[in-house]
């Protein structure tokens, strides 16, 4: 995908709308305006309804009941609720989470130790980015509220193997689930299967943004503390008036996600190609995270040995579109923690990327990027070796 000719390679931090969600979404934005909770229209109603089959299309992925769909903002607001949630709920408890999830559940963690008294552990990741499944194993406990883990990591694009985590923490223990870069990797009901709660955002699988969900059972949901007060709507979970177009456009979304293994093994391939293409070109370029075939598809996360990622960014300006870790701590000065955590030093995290690919991105785009990188990187190259001998 190219945008005024800027080569796309930052999926993972948000996709673009698929065309055929944007046109299910035009025909709603249209059709469905009146308030879906208005209950004394036909206008009402119907927007209603829309709501209804987007929530069963969702929760189809999962292969439960739409009644299992707690619609959100997102995922950080889903997170929020599942944690804070909880911990609400099960007053003075443990709650574990992995040393590489994101921000918006470290903090809900937090939030809920300072705020519910529960106290917060952190299980850390092999080198490659994986949970450490036996420290997991010795955590666990009667007295845990919460696991809350990621499926897919949005920095290195691990996968957790969700089977091995729900056997760690035994079957009793609730287990929440990060699903938001999951849909572009795995199947979500192999999440659902192993999970009590599941997390989904709509804007990493092309869908819109400002639309996701908290997916668990009526019973679990009712345990929860809603998310602030406000009216009934989602039985007072999440107040609010619910967005009918971006349900809409959400739901198909999703359903385009129901067989991507042809996709995902053209991204997989077109990925491996451009990270051969980089080594091949520039020279200590190295993969951070797991084997190229046992992560994220797209997920390309490389360090440049002796180049600034965010400078190299910087001048890779208007061209390519990548970034250096997560779009929600952009900014931030402190190197990546999901890198720290897999053992990297500061340095050696402030020499990474994380380049990701999807469903528009085509062969021309990943061999004029890595064209343009190489070349930008070489520059960077020579530029530090003159001020070096410029001293
Ligand atoms: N969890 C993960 C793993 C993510 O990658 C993101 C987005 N960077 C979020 C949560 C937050 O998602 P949203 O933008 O939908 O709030």
């Amino acid at each position: 995908m190219r945008s005024n000719g800027t080569i796309y390679l930052d999926y993972q931090a948000s996709t673009p709308v698929d065309p055929e969600v944007l046109a299910a979404m035009e025909a709603s934005w249209r059709r469905d305006f009146a308030n879906p909770h208005a209950a004394e229209h036909v206008l009402g109603w119907r927007a209603h309804d829309a709501i209804a089959a987007a929530a069963e299309v969702i929760a189809g992925q999962l292969e439960v009941g739409g009644d299992h769909v707690v619609f959100t903002s997102g995922a950080t607001e889903a997170n929020w609720l599942a944690i804070t949630g909880l911990a609400g709920a099960a007053r003075g408890e443990r709650i574990i989470i992995s040393a590489t999830e994101h921000k918006s559940v470290k903090s809900a963690a937090a939030h809920a130790a300072a705020r519910f008294g529960a106290s917060v552990d952190t299980v850390g990741v092999d080198a490659e980015g994986r949970l450490n499944y036996a420290q997991l194993r010795e955590l666990a406990g009667d007295d845990v509220a919460l696991v809350s883990v990621m499926a897919v990591g949005n920095e290195v694009g691990a996968i957790n193997n969700l089977r091995e985590v729900r056997a760690a923490c035994g079957p009793e223990t609730l287990l929440h689930v990060d699903a938001s870069q999951a849909a572009a990797a795995l199947d979500l009901a192999e999440i659902a299967d192993a999970a009590d709660i599941v997390t989904l955002s709509s804007h990493k699988a092309y869908g819109p943004k400002g639309i996701g969900a908290l997916v668990a059972e009526p019973n679990l949901q009712a345990q929860l503390t809603p998310l602030m007060p406000g009216g009934t709507q989602q039985a007072g979970l999440r107040p609010g008036t619910l967005p009918t177009p971006l349900c809409v456009g959400f739901a198909r979304a999703l359903a385009l996600t129901r067989d991507l293994s042809g996709e995902r093994s053209r991204i997989a391939a077109l990925r491996d190609k451009f990270v051969g293409g980089l080594q091949r070109r520039c020279g200590s370029v190295c993969l951070i995270g797991p084997p190229l075939e046992e992560r994220h598809p797209g997920n390309a996360c490389v360090r440049i040995e002796g180049i600034d990622a965010t400078d190299l960014l910087s001048a890779l300006q208007p061209r390519i579109a990548a970034s250096t870790q997560s779009a929600c701590n952009s900014g931030a000065m402190a190197p990546s923690e999901t890198l720290l955590a897999l053992g990297l030093t500061e340095t050696e995290a402030r020499e990474c990327v994380r380049f990701s690919l999807g469903r528009f991105t085509d062969e021309t785009q990943v061999e004029e990027a890595i064209e343009v990188i190489s070349r930008t990187i070489s520059e960077r190259r020579k530029l530090h070796r003159t001020a070096a001998a410029t001293g």
